[in-house]
């Protein structure tokens, strides 16, 4: 069965309605069951989601070719995705976290006091307390904020809020944040909250540039600050 559900997605990738709709009818067919493509519960949604895990298959969207259409079998699995890819600049150094924050994002410009109350409830983060990063390391963080059904905000006003409030729950300073990465991933069914994946970044360590020289030719370009 493994095979047959690798093959039904493989084939139609293209076409998320058909892929659906083959899915569906594999499932009905092993399970006996008539479940709608059309006109599912998120119950039956659940059980075919159930189905597809327990037959081995979990992380469809990572292993990826780049010519090839990325699907995710959930909002969850595409979330993992967006949280635990690597980073593709730093060479990613354990430790590496993963957590969630079960709090819906917020920005700087919220009012004072929802704001200091965002930074009281994201210390509670059962997560954040365990992590071992040192005042020393120099990191890359990525923030993915998922939205449910919640006004609109900007990125670079929620990532303000958020490492404020992350730098007190792991004691870092943000000027040892070197490589930041934001997302916002607007979903349909998760529950609005941030996800937090952070990694010793060594974009200023690594050592490896090799020449003293600088061939940098500006194309006549004059500098704007002198
Ligand atoms: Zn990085």
């Amino acid at each position: 069965m493994r095979k047959k559900i690798l093959q039904i997605i493989d084939e139609n990738r293209d076409n998320i309605e058909a892929l659906r709709d083959h899915l569906f009818a594999a499932f009905n067919k092993t399970e006996n069951k008539n479940y709608d493509s059309k006109n599912a519960s998120p119950e039956e949604e659940e059980e075919i989601t159930r189905w597809i895990v327990s037959n081995e298959i979990h992380f469809i969207g990572f292993d990826n070719t780049e010519d090839v259409r990325r699907v995710f079998v959930n909002e969850t699995s595409k979330v993992s995705f967006l949280t635990q890819s690597h980073c593709n600049i730093c060479q990613d150094k354990l430790p590496i976290s993963n957590f969630p924050v079960r709090i819906t994002p917020k920005t700087r410009q919220t009012k004072t006091k929802l704001k200091n109350e965002f930074i009281k409830q994201f210390l509670n983060s059962p997560f954040g307390k365990e992590l071992n990063f040192s005042k020393k390391d120099k990191l890359c963080v990525k923030l993915v904020f998922v939205f449910n059904r919640i006004r609109d905000k900007d990125l670079d006003n929620m990532a303000k809020l958020t490492l404020d409030a992350l730098k007190e729950l792991i004691q870092i300073d943000d000027k040892n944040i070197d490589h930041l990465e934001l997302i916002k991933f607007k979903a349909r069914y998760l529950e609005s909250f941030i996800y937090i994946r952070i990694s010793k970044s060594d974009v200023n360590t690594a050592n490896n540039v090799i020449l003293k020289g600088k061939h940098m030719t500006w194309a006549g370009l004059t500098k704007l600050d002198e």
